[in-house]
């Protein structure tokens, strides 16, 4: 039933056994999720277990594994277990005092791209609800010339934002701040591009998500209130204020929200509004120039 110290535990039998043993409490890809905690037990890539299926775990990898496997079963996300999340270029470090940076979010980076043929732009940006860094990290890295400033109600998240953004080394080109979305930035400056990933999701809903999200991620991310626009209505309006003259908001929303959120952006001043769609055909941007 589980690995004990009689038997020969290799990575090839480790890996049927965890499918298994994952599988059978309804986790939805155990085997993709069993390889991704075996190597980070191993400091291995993938890859490198399949080059080595007959490698058998000393007591003390086992252990570390079979407690990795039992935190998955209970339902935490593996990017919470291994510490990591890779997003766009970068492995950004999380713990469950951030949103796990989401593939979707990616449309929001390319936007921004798409808006900004010329990398060498002088960027000022500013990202509201910063999380782990995903979004504004992502962009000071395609952007060289960028500067910006990040700004979480979390505290815990600004730290892991701050360790994200000094490992990508981009400690001189982002300031980090503690505070609420519509908080007034002692910074003394307007900016060329907004940003932000707010909580977007309905209240009610929010109990019918996967555990991993409902039970494991901060609802601070998650819950839009009533009708899920609860941060967008002073955040828009907000970052107007915020902008220069042709300056951009772009945001994240709901797959749902492609028709609100545009409403209020127009309402707060904007132009050219528009909704982009993620990879798979679901409003998920929408974006608007002062
Ligand atoms: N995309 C996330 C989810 O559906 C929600 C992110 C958010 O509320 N900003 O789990």
């Amino acid at each position: 039933m589980s690995p004990t110290k009689d038997q020969l535990w290799t990575i090839r039998r480790l890996i049927q056994w965890g499918s298994d043993w994952l599988g059978r409490r309804g986790i939805e890809n155990p085997r993709l999720d069993v390889e991704l905690l075996l190597a980070d037990t191993l400091a291995l890539t993938r890859m490198d277990l399949f080059l080595d299926m007959d490698r058998p775990l000393g007591p003390q990898e086992l252990g570390a594994f079979k407690s990795r496997i039992k935190r998955r079963s209970q339902r935490e996300p593996v990017a919470y277990i291994v510490g990591v999340r890779g997003f766009w270029q970068h492995d950004f470090q999380v713990d469950n005092s951030v949103l796990i940076p989401r593939p979707e979010t990616e449309t929001l980076v390319d936007s921004v791209l798409s808006l900004y043929p010329q990398v060498d732009t002088n960027l000022k940006i500013l990202d509201l609800g910063i999380g782990s860094g995903a979004i504004l990290l992502s962009l000071l890295t395609e952007f060289p010339n960028a500067v910006g400033v990040g700004v979480d109600i979390s505290e815990d998240a600004i730290k892991i934002a701050e360790i994200n953004r000094d490992k990508f080394k981009l400690e001189g080109r982002a300031t980090l701040i503690v505070g609420d979305i519509t908080s007034q930035l002692s910074i003394d400056t307007k900016f060329n591009l907004i940003v932000s990933n707010p909580p977007y999701i309905v209240s009610n809903e929010l109990d019918k998500l996967q555990p991993e999200v409902k039970d494991k991620e901060p609802r601070l991310a998650l819950d839009g209130g009533k009708d899920g626009l609860d941060i967008y209505r002073p955040l828009i309006p907000h970052a107007y204020k915020l902008l220069e003259s042709s300056g951009w908001l772009v945001v994240e929303v709901g797959y749902d929200q492609g028709q609100t959120v545009p409403d209020l952006f127009k309402q707060a001043g904007f132009k050219d509004v528009s909704v982009v769609k993620d990879y798979g055909q679901r409003d998920r941007v929408v974006k608007g120039i002062k």
